[in-house]
């Protein structure tokens, strides 16, 4: 059986808390910004954030092709429901989109390149704040942190700390969410808008 990546660190809340350094709120949407984000908006997990099962069977058409080809994305993710559960018990999320512009609605390399994009501002937020334990970050589609997921080789996860997985896998309807935020869901004929967001906890947060 593949080595499944871990999921986000339960350590002792009081320990969470003595050591955790919070960011301040004001500063996460200029940080999303300043790795590449096209626009961001901070949200309220409980309020803002739509959570439905049944992106999971929208999963298991596999219109993308990840569906068991990913450590990160379904059936290998996790139960939707456990998952849902672990998302919602976060308070605030920093909601991040970027915009790639496409040659026509059939350039497939564009829209592979503006997920390669996405995936890099991605990388970059974490970076920026990976002094913060405990944290979920979710992005777009499959993981893209190896240029091939050893998934379909039944090979362990390269790299389960780096390992991305989706707003779509945890069961989040991303255009009502992008609604609620007052972030544009499409931004006009050929382009890509793709979406990811980090899950603070309160004790992340001055
Ligand atoms: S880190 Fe690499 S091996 Fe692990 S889920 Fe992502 S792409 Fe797959």
């Amino acid at each position: 059986m593949p080595r499944m990546p871990p999921a986000p660190r339960t350590w002792p809340l009081n320990w969470l808390k003595a050591f955790c350094e919070p960011v301040n709120r004001q500063d996460l949407i200029p940080l999303a910004q300043s790795c590449g984000a096209h626009r961001a908006a901070l949200v309220t997990i409980s309020q803002d954030v739509a959570f439905d099962p049944v992106f999971r069977d929208i999963c298991a058409s596999n219109a993308c092709g990840q569906y068991g080809a990913c450590h990160m994305c379904p059936p290998d993710v996790g139960n939707i429901h456990e998952l849902i559960a672990q998302a919602s018990q976060y308070d605030t999320g920093l909601l991040y989109q970027s915009v790639g512009q496409l040659e026509d609605s059939f350039d497939i390399e564009g829209m592979l390149l503006a997920a390669r994009l996405q995936n890099d501002i991605a990388v970059r937020i974490r970076e920026q704040l990976q002094h913060l334990p405990g944290l979920l970050h979710l992005s777009t589609g499959g993981c893209r942190i190896c240029e091939r997921c050893t998934r379909p080789q039944s090979l362990p996860c390269i790299s389960p700390e780096m390992a991305l997985s989706s707003l779509e896998a945890y069961g989040i309807d991303v255009y009502k969410t992008a609604l609620k935020a007052g972030l544009k869901y499409h931004h006009g004929e050929n382009t890509v808008t793709y979406f990811g967001m980090v899950f603070f906890k309160e004790y992340h947060l001055a």
